[in-house]
This record gives structure tokens, C-alpha cells and sequence, in this order.
């Protein structure tokens, strides 16, 4: 049987890493060929995961490297412009996310899509349904995602089914996921040894709000004045992504994860969108959007609405 490539999207971030993990071991568990890829390197929090149980970071696929006609599995994404450049010539099996529907094909595949704050809420469900058991290892990566993705279940997109399964998932790791939680966010804010150009790309995603042409990126940080700090040279380096990239809008969420609030930089020509979606006044290119933590469910539907 022909090899599946399981990846999560660009930029990966806990969750894509750990669901192509997770992925993989249930494909395999069903007798199927499957392994796990990422379209990037793990960032500094999902290092801290594998460096606790010990995993190696999925092998990283550069573009041209999955094959025309290939089988693949995408977690955590749909989106083709968060995807490998050839989506449309690959033999997409099976798609498990909690994003909305971008992708669409000219042929069936299995498509799982839950509304829940994270995909390995999605990938403890079908454990479940498939009877597989849930290892400690497994349980691990999947809390983790959960935690990551919901800022220790603080994040709006979190739902009851992401906070059953967190506990649960506790309880087979024997892990007190609110202090492991806590220590595995903060090993993400770390950005010390990041160049502003790093910093950028970080979370990066591009997408278009209507016909707006944006890239939204978010750092996570235990303190904003920190990052702050960095506000001229990030300027600098943003303007320079609108130029190459014909952005109408960069948009940089520095997201202080202990008070749930975001600070904004925003550049580009369309910034006042960013004002007009949360009645804020751009001072200096900035503004604190008070209680804004989520990308998906406070930023992107509010931009696109005003877009
Ligand atoms: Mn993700
Ligand atoms: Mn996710």
C-alpha cells in the first residue's frame, strides 16, 4: 500500500504538529500506511511537548516534495493557501479540522469538522469511536494541542467537549494540566532568540477578508510592554512584507495570555478596518483590543463582516 502523508499547515503550531502525531498512530493502530510531515519546524512551545515525552520533530516537507497523486491527510487546516502548493493534485483521503470549509474537490473524502476549540478534540473523538486506546504519550499531545490552541480553556473557541477532554485526558497522563499548561505557554512567549523577520512569521497566516489582502499574525507573550519594545523594528519589518506581498493590511496581535487582551499593530492602507471592527482609535499604528485572545472566532468573521 501506498504511503499517506499526514501534515498540518504551515506555520505549524502545537496543534498541527500533534494532530499529524496523533493522525498517524490512529492510521497505523487501523493497519493503515501513514506518516507524519509538518510544513515547518515545531515553534518553541510545541518544542517543549516533544522535548517532554521525548518525540522527535515530524520531518519537514518543502514544496515539491509530496507528489502529484499522492495520498495525503491534512489536520488542523483546509485552507489551499495554508496548504502544500500542489493540493490540487494530490488524492486528499481523509481531512480531520476544527477550521471553516475552504478546500473543495471534484471527488468523496472523508471530511471531519467539529466547531470545537481544537482538532485533537475532533482526534479523542475518533479514538473513541474507533476503540483505540488512549496512551499516556498520546494523551500528552493531545492536552497539549487542546491547552495551546484554547489558552488553558480561557479562549472563546473552547467548548465543553475541549474541557472534558483535557480532564480526561489529565487523568490518563497523570499530569496537573493547569501548571503543565501554564509552563508549556510560557516556553512559547519566549522570544529572545527570534529576529524581528522570525517574529513575524511566527503565527503568520495569510488570507483574504473579502477582496483585502492581510496577513494576521499573533505572538503570544506573559507581557505586552515586553514585545512592545520591539514596536519600531516589527514596523519596520511589516511594512516590508505589504510591499513584497501586496498586503492591504498587516495586522500583528501581541496576545497577553495571563489577562486575555491583545494589543494591535496594524499597517497598510485598509488599518481602518481594524478601527472600524472594534471601535478603537489606531494611536501610533496601535490600540489594546480588551478581551480579543481569538484569531478565528474574535478577529477574522468581525474584519471579514467590515471588510
Ligand atoms: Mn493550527
Ligand atoms: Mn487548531
Amino acid at each position: 500500500m501506498d504511503k499517506t502523508y499526514i501534515f498540518g499547515h504551515k506555520n505549524p503550531d502545537t496543534d498541527s504538529i500533534t494532530s499529524s502525531l496523533v493522525m498517524a498512530n490512529l492510521e497505523t493502530k487501523l493497519g493503515n500506511n501513514a506518516e507524519t510531515y509538518a510544513l515547518g519546524t515545531p515553534n518553541k512551545e510545541t518544542e517543549y511537548v516533544l522535548n517532554y515525552l521525548g518525540i522527535e520533530a515530524p520531518k519537514v516537507l518543502n514544496d515539491g516534495d509530496v507528489p502529484d497523486g499522492a495520498n495525503v491527510i491534512l489536520v488542523d487546516h483546509n485552507n489551499p493557501e495554508e496548504s502544500i502548493p500542489n493540493l490540487d493534485n494530490v488524492n486528499i483521503l481523509k481531512i480531520v479540522d476544527h477550521h471553516c470549509v475552504k478546500v473543495s474537490t471534484s471527488y468523496p473524502l472523508y471530511y471531519r469538522a467539529e466547531p470545537v476549540g481544537c482538532t485533537e478534540t475532533v482526534m479523542y473523538k475518533l479514538y473513541k469511536e474507533n476503540g483505540v486506546e488512549i496512551d499516556k504519550k498520546i494523551a500528552t499531545l493531545m492536552l497539549s494541542a487542546i491547552i495551546s490552541d484554547t489558552l488553558l480553556l480561557k479562549s472563546p473557541t473552547c467548548t465543553e467537549e475541549d474541557v472534558n477532554a483535557v480532564k480526561d485526558l489529565a487523568k490518563i497522563a497523570g499530569i496537573d494540566y493547569e501548571s503543565y499548561g501554564l509552563e508549556m505557554l510560557k516556553a512559547g512567549t519566549d522570544l529572545s532568540s527570534f529576529t524581528t523577520e522570525e517574529i513575524l512569521s511566527l503565527d503568520a497566516k495569510q488570507t483574504s477578508l473579502k477582496d483585502v489582502k492581510v496577513i494576521i499574525n499573533q505572538v503570544n507573550t506573559a507581557s505586552i510592554p515586553e514585545v512592545m519594545k520591539l514596536k519600531a523594528d516589527l514596523e519596520a519589518g511589516m511594512k516590508k512584507e505589504i510591499e513584497s506581498k501586496g498586503l492591504d493590511l498587516f495586522m500583528l496581535l501581541i496576545t497577553d495570555i495571563v489577562n486575555s487582551n491583545s494589543q494591535v499593530i496594524a499597517l497598510g492602507k485598509r488599518a481602518d478596518l481594524v478601527e472600524k471592527s472594534y471601535g478603537v482609535k489606531l494611536e501610533d499604528n496601535t490600540a489594546l483590543l480588551k478581551g480579543v485572545v481569538s484569531r478565528k472566532k474574535q478577529v477574522i468573521p468581525i474584519m471579514t463582516e467590515n471588510a
